[in-house]
């Protein structure tokens, strides 16, 4: 579902140049949770938006869904994005609006038609258990409420992938095993493929099918996660 081969990622240039990023290839299989793990620097942020073309890989190719992404621009880039979610760890809501209009927001960048909007976003805030929060305002929210909101916003153009940067690394360990447990909800029963980023083994532990641990941007182990903690 997710195809990186040989990206690297160089940031600046001359003197003042960082190889977040060496050449590396990552293969994420349709319908798996795979977790990406390493210290602070280690270059998983810098990864993970190489995914979506949040930042632009300085070499190498990245496949989802079948499409080549690094030779587009534009609207087909735009398109081939609302295949592709994504939550922060700081959520990244629009204060200014309501619950229900954060979610509604890339449908109306879309130009769905507001009926239409109406009957995706419902189910969707439903499925995040937030239906009774629909006119509330983020101030008014916990952090476990704000990802879920942010959650249901990732889902609404029917992305076939999710991409979470350190989504429960805000938030409290109770909070983080209920975000965990959705994620893994969202995957068992849209399907969905996840890929993301922690610096927190419990997280890989709790979720993942597959891990991989980047060191220095090199991607240096990678293992079902059965084996990766069972390993000598
Ligand atoms: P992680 O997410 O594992 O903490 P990052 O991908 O954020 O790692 O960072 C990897 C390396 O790239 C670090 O050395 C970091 O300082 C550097 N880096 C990240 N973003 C930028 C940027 N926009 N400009 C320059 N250097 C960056
Ligand atoms: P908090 O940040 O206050 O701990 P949570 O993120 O744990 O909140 O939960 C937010 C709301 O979602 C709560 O009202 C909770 O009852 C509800 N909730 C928790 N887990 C689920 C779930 N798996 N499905 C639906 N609703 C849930």
């Amino acid at each position: 579902m997710i195809t990186l081969s040989n990206v690297s990622k160089t940031y600046g240039q001359g003197d003042s140049a960082v190889e977040a990023l060496k050449p590396l290839d990552l293969h994420v299989p349709e319908g798996t949770i795979y977790g990406v793990i390493g210290l602070s620097g280690a270059g998983k942020s810098t990864l993970i938006r190489c995914v979506n073309l949040l930042e632009r890989p300085t070499s190498g190719s990245v496949s989802v869904d079948g499409q080549e992404l690094t030779t587009l621009s534009g609207t087909m880039l735009n398109q081939a994005r609302h295949r592709i979610g994504m939550i922060f760890q700081h959520f990244n809501l629009l204060d200014s609006r309501t619950v229900f209009a954060n979610v509604a927001l890339p449908l109306e960048l879309m130009g769905v038609p507001r009926r239409e909007i109406r009957q995706r976003v419902t189910p969707l805030l439903e499925l995040v258990g937030l239906s009774d929060k629909t006119d509330q305002y983020p101030a008014q929210l916990s952090g476990g409420q704000k990802q879920r909101v942010a959650i249901a916003r990732a889902l609404a153009s029917k992305p076939k992938v999710l991409l979470c940067d350190e989504a429960t690394s805000a938030l409290d360990p109770q909070t983080t095993g209920s975000i965990l447990a959705l994620l893994q909800e969202i995957n068992r029963s849209l399907g969905l493929t996840i890929l993301l980023i922690t610096h927190e083994m419990e997280v890989v532990k709790r979720i993942c099918h597959r891990v991989g641990l980047i060191s220095a941007g090199d991607l240096v182990e990678e293992a079902e996660v059965g084996d990766f903690f069972t390993a000598p």
